[in-house]
């Protein structure tokens, strides 16, 4: 039987479901996010500000769809250190209804007290723990919101830290802003994520673009990361659907066009934009890969026998291009 790591069938959707506009943080407009993002052919940006969820619908058009979202971000209060010194759990809800408008912040304010806003949560003081954090993710799992954990690696997260969530629909495998301000995640993070909770967890690129700087500017945010959505047409369920699936893949620069397991033959079959090596990694320790015959050469296809492989738990399979940019189908658990 073939495990499809992307649906064979359908249409290409570049995403960002990580950005931020001047109802935050941002430097540019949702307008002018827009306009931009279109023209790096991109079709659906999921609008995350910090702690407000706001419906976007009226930009949407033919070739482009407006996910509702936001950022909720927790700071662990040590009152000894500057914020930027501790650690942070930053998580995108992105809601199945595109026509919500809400502050959604579980913050409180400088004396202690809840802020006095609509939350997913009850009234509660926000710690710093995982018993807090899967509440928050529970809570946006009964809203029916994806929950994605964003930059592990800005945020100063070690395996301690995420070893115990529960509930997680993503993390972020590459956050092109970090990437773009010196501090690029680690998309190993992914495989000790998958080896600790033991479930079902995908994995996003995104931009979580806060600058305006042009494209030629080397601290650029827009386009650093993405993922490409493969479904049917361009409207909300079915994009929303598509996302909840795992119907996509996270690139910030290869293009994977057909990539499944077949379980009877135990290999992975893949074609993608010209690699120099492809390689499949599961729980256990060894991987394997794919290779052009001589350095400087690529490959467009190939065949990856895990026959008396030491796999285990799940597989994911990793596109390098020459310039050592990557892509990363989400994990497939096999039997
Ligand atoms: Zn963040
Ligand atoms: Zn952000």
């Amino acid at each position: 039987m073939k495990k499809y790591f992307i649906p064979p069938t359908g249409n290409f959707y570049k995403a960002n479901l990580h950005c931020h506009t001047t109802c935050s943080d941002g430097a540019m407009t949702p307008e002018q996010v827009k306009e931009r993002y279109m023209s790096l052919g991109y079709s659906v940006i999921a609008y995350s500000d910090h702690n407000v969820m706001i419906d976007h619908s009226d930009l949407n058009e033919e070739n482009f769809l407006a996910l509702t979202a936001y950022e909720v971000d927790l700071i662990s209060r040590d009152a000894h250190r500057e914020w930027f010194a501790n650690k942070l759990f930053h998580l995108n809800m992105i809601s199945p209804k595109p026509n919500e408008n809400r502050v959604v912040s579980p913050q409180i304010n400088e004396r202690g007290e809840h802020r006095d806003v609509p939350s997913i949560l009850p009234p509660m003081r926000y710690v710093y723990n995982t018993n807090f954090i899967n509440k928050l993710i529970e809570a946006g799992n009964s809203a029916g919101y994806l929950v994605t954990l964003n930059h592990p690696t800005w945020s100063n997260l070690d395996y301690n830290d995420y070893k115990d969530l529960k509930g997680l629909w993503a993390m972020e495998i590459n956050n092109g802003g970090c990437y773009a301000e010196g501090r690029p995640d680690d998309p190993n993070v992914y495989t000790l994520m998958l080896r600790a909770m033991g479930t079902k967890l995908f994995a996003v690129g995104t931009d979580d673009n806060h600058n305006n700087l042009p494209q030629e500017h080397p601290e650029h945010h827009c386009g650093q990361a993405w993922i490409n959505i493969r479904a049917e047409k361009l409207d909300y369920d079915t994009i929303f659907n598509a996302l909840k699936n795992g119907d996509f893949y996270s690139s910030d620069g290869p293009e994977i066009f057909d990539c499944y397991y077949d379980d009877e033959g135990k290999a992975v079959h893949i074609k993608c934009s010209p690699a120099q090596r492809i390689y499949v990694t599961s729980s256990s320790i060894s991987a394997t890969l794919a290779t052009p015959q001589k350095l400087g050469e690529t490959i467009t296809e190939a065949v990856i026998s895990l026959e008396n492989r030491p796999i285990a738990d799940f597989i994911r399979v990793t596109v390098e291009d020459t310039t050592r940019h990557l892509a990363h189908t989400n994990a497939i658990w096999i039997d």
